[in-house]
């Protein structure tokens, strides 16, 4: 049977901490053919829809969003973790497990009305990708929606996210 998304995959036990099991998509990214695949379905919904930007979250969505914005020739934004922007910012804090994290966009990345699309490697308690969204409705643009390649549903992202009216699309899940 040939390969899925979801088995190019590697999980690494107990990284960063103890206890977790890390969902690393390296190994997705260094394959042709699964880096190809992941990048399709990730357009899968979004085929003849207005899209004006792709937004990247750190680190991993600048990968997946280069790409996407490539194959839909639109522009790339990146929404950083805060200090690392060069120039005139918004930020948008949110809640970790322990503290909060703050995430930043150009304060002229987006255009008032404009269609964007938001991409991440993964989608776990959805504070980073709601922070997204927040950063770019800020700014006056329609997320019209976001995509993942992996979704970890035991920590209700995508429930997050749906109330505030994402649609949300996945590649794959792992628990
Ligand atoms: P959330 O804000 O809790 O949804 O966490 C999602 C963010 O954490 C994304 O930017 C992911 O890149 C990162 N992340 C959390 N766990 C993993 C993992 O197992 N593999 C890769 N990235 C992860």
């Amino acid at each position: 049977m040939s390969k899925s998304v979801r088995d190019y995959i590697r999980s690494i036990v107990d990284f960063p901490h103890e206890g977790i099991i890390f969902r690393d998509v390296t190994t997705l990214f260094a394959d042709a053919r699964g880096f190809r695949m992941a990048i399709d379905q990730l357009l899968t919904p979004y085929a003849g829809m207005r899209i004006d930007k792709v937004v990247g979250l750190e680190a991993r969505g600048f990968i997946i969003g280069g790409a996407v914005a490539h194959q839909l020739s639109t522009g790339f934004v990146p929404i950083r973790k805060k200090g690392k922007l060069p120039g005139t910012v918004i930020s948008e804090a949110y809640q970790l497990e322990y503290g909060e994290a703050v995430m930043e966009i150009h304060d002229d990345a987006l255009a008032a009305g404009e269609r964007v699309l938001i991409v991440d490697d993964l989608l776990a308690t959805g504070g980073t990708a709601g922070a997204g969204i927040t950063l770019c409705r800020r700014l006056g643009a329609e997320v019209v929606g976001c995509a993942f390649i992996i979704d970890l549903p035991e920590l209700g992202g995508r429930r997050l996210l749906e109330a505030m009216d994402m649609p949300v699309h996945v590649l794959c899940e792992f628990e």
